[in-house]
């Protein structure tokens, strides 16, 4: 599994797909374990994983590892992260429909390979791009949709989170740690149906 996802990093290392390739300076494909059973599958890296290759490691990602480990998950062992784009827009503009598209095999292969049971989308972006779904975030974050059999579950992006920190009681902050304790709970109760070791 490891061999066929570094085989599959390296491959998307020299993509020229789309003009994002002419102004990246790496292309961020994962980070995580391929062998675990969730995904998390954001937008598109900003500048911070731009230069060092890996997705969510600037101040979005730290937060969302915060999130995850108060949620009680290693963010390192026990999930899969990427991001629908593989290559930074410039100045961290918003996707275009045809970026998304011309990178929609690498995701699919991703998804392909990892074979989550739990994927969460994190954003309107990544929620459209993967399940062609507009409707606002505030109305489908924390609830689950079944698809190819799957299980998806939409979340606030953590760079919304950064622009409203408040901690208060159903507000973003604390509405997405319980959604991500939502999370958990599922992947124990198929790790425990499995008999496989919980997270
Ligand atoms: S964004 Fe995706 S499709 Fe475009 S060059 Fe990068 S890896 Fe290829």
């Amino acid at each position: 599994m490891e061999l066929a996802a570094a085989a599959l990093a390296h491959a998307c290392s020299s993509c020229t797909a789309c003009e994002l390739s002419g102004s990246r300076n790496r292309v961020v494909v994962s980070r995580g374990a391929s062998t675990a059973s969730l995904m998390l599958i954001g937008e598109a890296p900003g500048a911070t994983e731009d230069q060092q290759g890996r997705p969510f490691v600037g101040r979005a990602g730290r937060l969302l590892d915060q999130l995850l480990i108060e949620a009680g998950l290693d963010p390192e062992r026990d999930l899969y992260v990427c991001n629908a784009l593989k290559c930074r827009p410039p100045g961290n503009r918003k996707p275009k429909r045809g970026e998304l598209e011309a990178c929609r095999p690498w995701l699919e292969q991703q998804i392909t390979l990892v074979n989550p049971s739990v994927v969460c989308l994190l954003g309107a972006t990544a929620l459209a791009a993967v399940l062609d779904l507009r409707d606002p975030m505030s109305g489908l974050r924390g609830r689950w949709i079944e698809r190819d059999g799957r299980r998806w579950m939409p979340l606030f992006h953590p760079s919304y989170l950064l622009r409203n920190p408040s901690r208060d009681p159903g507000g973003p902050f604390a509405l997405t740690l319980s959604d991500l304790r939502q999370v958990r709970a599922r992947l124990c109760q198929g790790d425990a149906a499995s008999g496989a070791p919980l997270p």
